[in-house]
């Protein structure tokens, strides 16, 4: 950490920061300018509450230089993570991997309709909603275990694996006979019970970007999964909150790029709810691949003008070809595959 002083601070002021840096069990390192008197502190800071040196007599700033997630850190392995699954599909490395179906499972005839078409176009993962967390009490809420069980049927009878969304801790256990990526939504993803308790779980774990989560913000709520000894996480950008109402959210593909840097975790881009409307997904969708994203969860249905959620944003299973053909030129151009 980093506490720079006022450019009038007394001798007086700077001895207190000083000491209070050294209750707080930080080593200083005091450097005194022509003007300005800098205190570095090197030690456990990513445990010190900034803000309470900010308040101390003839401090002008605090800043943070260790980063406060220190699993999730790129440092911790800096050749990256790779999650790997039973049948080998690996998040992370060069192949780009697709999950992609609707986003409520409804019904047999949809469920295994949509992935025949998934899996011939060429995704790993089957996705579907059976617990949703709908914004009206009155909207759909999911067909629960049921819908599991008839997606596990669908997956299996055509090679792939499955991701669904879990909302409490009390369906984490029920959920995982069916389920080989666990997901936790945008708004669970700061639910720190259910994180610490998926941390306990020895299942792979995808983390959606909260709707107005920092990308700091994300990379603590990862560190609490990585904390419980869950290292099989995989984050996803989903798009987040602005004062721009166009699309449902905005899609931050920066944020891509940023947690590369970041963190050793993959991520993947959900291109369909941070656009909210069906012909805007291949371009978000091709961009997270240009971006080094490392998957994409995307919303297919079977005929989504008849879905009972998320209709608007999801495509049309020609669509999804169509969309599969481009990015593999895509992932191409930036040495990926798909
Ligand atoms: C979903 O994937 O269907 C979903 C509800 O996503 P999010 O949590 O990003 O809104
Ligand atoms: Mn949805």
């Amino acid at each position: 950490m980093i506490v720079a002083m006022q450019e009038k601070a007394t001798e007086e002021q700077i001895d207190f920061v000083i000491d209070a840096m050294v209750d707080a069990g930080v080593g200083v390192h005091r450097t005194t300018g022509a003007s300005q008197t800098i205190l570095a502190g090197v030690g456990p800071t990513a445990s010190v509450d900034l803000s309470k040196f900010e308040l101390l007599p003839g401090v002008l700033h605090v800043h943070r230089i260790s980063s406060p997630y220190k699993l999730a850190g790129r440092g911790f392995r800096p050749e990256g993570t790779v999650v790997e699954f039973r049948n080998g599909v690996k998040v992370g490395n060069e192949r780009v991997v697709v999950m992609a179906g609707p986003c409520s499972i409804e019904s047999h005839d949809q469920i295994f309709e949509t992935a025949a078409r998934v899996k011939a176009a060429g995704g790993s993962f089957l996705r579907g909603g059976a617990f949703k967390p709908r914004s009206s009490p009155y909207a759909f809420q999911g067909m629960g275990i049921s819908g599991l069980e008839l997606m596990r049927e669908a997956a299996d009878a055509h090679g792939l694996l499955v991701v669904s969304e879990v909302m409490e801790i009390s369906q984490i256990e029920s959920m995982l006979p069916y389920v080989d990526l666990l997901q936790v939504g945008a708004r669970n993803m700061q639910n720190f019970n259910l994180l610490r308790e998926l941390g306990e779980v020895r299942r792979p774990v995808m983390l959606k970007r909260g709707i107005a989560a920092t990308i700091e913000e994300l990379l603590l709520s990862a560190e609490y999964l990585l904390a419980g000894g869950n290292y099989d996480v995989i984050l996803c950008e989903r798009g987040i909150r602005t004062f721009e109402t166009y699309t449902r959210n905005t899609m931050d593909i920066s944020a891509i790029p940023v947690v590369k840097k970041l963190s050793h975790l993959p991520i993947v881009g959900d291109p369909s709810h941070a656009t909210g409307r069906r012909d805007k997904v291949p371009a978000m969708a091709r961009a997270t691949v240009a971006a080094g994203g490392d998957g994409l969860l995307i919303e297919v249905h079977p005929n989504p003008d008849r879905a009972l959620s998320d209709g608007a944003q999801s495509l049309f299973p020609e669509q999804f070809v169509t969309l599969m053909d481009t990015l593999r030129v895509i992932a191409s151009a930036v040495e990926r595959t798909i």
